[in-house]
């Protein structure tokens, strides 16, 4: 006998909600009360001398950084987009400049790019790894390209070895934004040492998380000194600094994207769980995988060989051809009502918002896109990035549950659902019809 389906009037799969705020732990609340105790709550002071670089919490969450990471230099603002912005800032890119980036991420990956009044340029991804496609950027080179940003999806490593050939050849930035792969690997190497700088979120909604908050790594202590030039209203200590720096950024334009001790000390608990954190991540997923590929129209995430995954998110790539053709998201309504969270499609291509098919960013003259300075007329059309389009539209399933508090016994029930489902897939293809018929 076949269960009713929950989105037909059946009983759920799974009754009790899905946790997904994270473990404070006893680390972090000791160190949040040594600071609430000394009463520095943050120890920036934008004046040369020790205080431009922030107080004790800060500095040892960045020291930690540069441990983990095996870089030099680790620079913590109040944001991953803050510093994202600050690593182009460091970097010179500036108007007329033209950036190329994938258009399947977070909006704050291309924002960055317009906050400096530089363009942003739309390469597609992979079908199988959802990130920048190497082949794609190559072709969206011009003479105004000064650099690449390169997003981990998912936490899945973007293919950073022939994206890092395009920039040696063309002499070019590159940045990767980590926001989604803290502890992710790509031939041995953890993800954001690779390019340029590395950028990571602590927002609440990532792997670790201090509420609000940002990294930057680098192996160049000049990109590190420019980056802490603008987290802290660098134009009033340039004079006084006199570092070479000063000579190669006279238009250094600082910003206040400091970081609190409030959000270091959650940062320092925090990042000692990272390693434990994305290896049940890894091993949930590992679960999932090997038991979902028996359901035929869904495809699993592939790491690619050599890279370590941290499955920020679960990515399934549904096929409605082989599955009665019922389309993706009515299979994502009927698997929410069964009481598993899930999403479709994950953001729309970046190019489709407002901003850029308006292009209204700085007022009516249309700065960055119709600056004078920029002699191009740039066009942001459907159609530019197919892959990403498709994903957004029909292909992409997301199941935000491989994290901690979850366990096994958690992925069971998301199966369960899966197989309910796939049991009654007639049932459902009559659901979506009668819905289209009354609507
Ligand atoms: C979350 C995220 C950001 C922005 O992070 P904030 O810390 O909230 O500014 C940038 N890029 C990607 C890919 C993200 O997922």
């Amino acid at each position: 006998m076949k269960d009713k389906l929950a989105i037909l009037g059946g009983a759920k799969v799974r009754k009790e909600p899905f946790r997904f705020l994270p473990e404070i732990g006893a680390e972090e609340k000791t160190l949040v009360r040594e600071v609430l105790e000394n009463g520095m709550l943050s120890g920036f002071v934008a004046q040369p001398g020790d205080t431009f670089l922030g107080g004790q919490k800060v500095r040892e969450l960045e020291q930690l950084c540069v441990q983990y990471f095996g870089v030099p230099h680790a620079v913590a603002m109040n944001s991953a987009t803050a510093a994202l912005h600050a690593a182009l800032a460091a970097a010179g890119i500036g108007a007329a400049d033209e950036v190329i980036v994938t258009p399947y991420t977070m909006s704050a990956t291309a924002t960055a790019i317009l906050m400096q009044n530089a363009v942003p340029i739309f390469a597609d991804i992979d079908p199988v790894h959802f990130c920048i496609d190497p082949a794609q950027v190559r072709k969206k080179i011009t003479p105004r390209t000064k650099a690449i940003m390169v997003v981990h999806l998912f936490g899945h490593p973007a293919d950073m070895d022939p994206i890092m050939a395009i920039a040696r050849e063309k002499k070019l930035v590159v940045i990767e934004d980590c926001a989604q792969a803290p502890g992710a690997e790509y031939k041995g190497k953890r993800v954001g040492t690779i390019g340029d700088a590395g950028i990571f979120s602590l927002n609440q909604h990532k792997i670790i998380t201090t509420g609000e908050g940002g990294i930057a790594v680098t192996r160049d202590a000049d990109f590190a000194f420019r980056m802490q030039l603008v987290r802290n209203h660098g134009e009033v200590v340039l004079a006084e600094m006199k570092l070479p720096s000063l000579d190669q950024a006279p238009d250094l334009l600082g910003w206040n994207y400091r970081i609190t001790e409030l959000e270091a000390a959650v940062g320092i608990g925090q990042f000692k769980r990272l390693d434990g954190l994305t290896d049940q991540r890894r091993t949930l997923a590992n679960y999932l995988t090997e038991r979902l590929k028996k359901f035929p129209g869904l495809t699993p995430p592939a790491p690619a060989k050599d890279v370590r995954h941290v499955y920020f998110t679960y990515p399934i790539v549904y096929d409605r051809t082989r599955i009665q053709d019922i389309g993706r998201d009515t299979f994502i309504k009927a698997l929410r009502a069964e009481g598993i969270p899930c999403g479709g499609g994950y953001v729309k291509p970046i190019y489709h918002q407002p901003v850029y098919q308006k292009k209204t960013v700085y007022g009516k003259q249309g700065c960055p896109f119709r600056c004078p300075l920029y002699k191009n007329e740039i066009q942001y059309r459907q159609g530019d990035c197919p892959v990403t389009e498709s994903m957004y539209a029909e292909k992409l399933l997301l199941l935000p549950v491989c994290r901690e508090p979850h366990t096994e016994w958690d992925m069971d029930d998301v199966l369960r659902a899966f197989a309910k489902i796939f049991d009654s897939l007639d049932d459902l293809k009559s659901y979506k019809e009668e819905k289209v018929a009354r609507s």
